[in-house]
């Protein structure tokens, strides 16, 4: 159901957030939950938010797994999901590959725009997790001023960065009160 007033929202990169990037995935028994990611969500769940997935999906168009492989795993992924009381309101994805110039593969916002049509969204209090720079960009480029970065270096790019998925539930569990903190000066960033 969509909701009239505007929501906070927070899109989540799939590979290397939700499960354990094996490297084009797209069969159940290869979707590896990351730890810490149910305990995330019902952090950002309870301040509010709704859940976006962003991904980019070229395996569809390189020929590696079909969308119909792609989106059987999508149902599973967000049934899992919502066993534990958390709703995925919807999965946004590019198949393309990067030669194709779309406008939805990140870090170009297509899909952050697709969602904007479709829900009233609170964009500047909403948040992106991600573990590339290509997200981070992605926040950037569509005006989502809160980002956090997953993986082994600090990114000057993101509001906050972490080693894993694990020890941002863990930081967010702890100070759930950050969620709702806006970024400040994130427009005088250089990109
Ligand atoms: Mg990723
Ligand atoms: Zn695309």
């Amino acid at each position: 159901m969509i909701p009239r007033s505007r929501q906070k929202a927070l899109f989540l990169d799939r590979d290397g957030i939700i499960n354990v990037d094996h490297g084009y995935v797209s069969a159940i028994d290869d979707f590896e939950f990351s730890s810490g990611i149910f305990e995330l969500l019902e952090s950002f769940r309870d301040a509010g938010y709704l859940f976006f997935v962003v991904t980019n999906q070229s395996g569809i168009g390189r020929g590696y797994y079909s969308e119909a492989d792609f989106q059987k795993l999508t149902r599973w992924m967000t049934e899992t999901f919502q066993k534990r009381g958390i709703t995925i309101e919807e999965v946004f994805y590019c198949r393309h590959t990067p030669d194709d110039h779309c406008r939805c593969r990140k870090p170009d916002i297509g899909m952050i725009e697709e969602a904007l049509l479709k829900y009233p969204l609170d964009l500047e209090h909403s948040w992106m997790i991600g573990d590339k720079a290509s997200d981070m960009v992605l926040a950037d480029n569509a005006g989502i001023p809160n980002s956090i970065y997953i993986g082994k270096e600090r990114s000057a790019q993101a509001t906050l960065s972490f080693v894993s998925v694990d020890a941002c539930a863990r930081y967010f569990q702890e100070n759930q009160g950050k969620i709702s903190t806006i970024r400040e000066g994130y427009k005088n960033k250089t990109s």
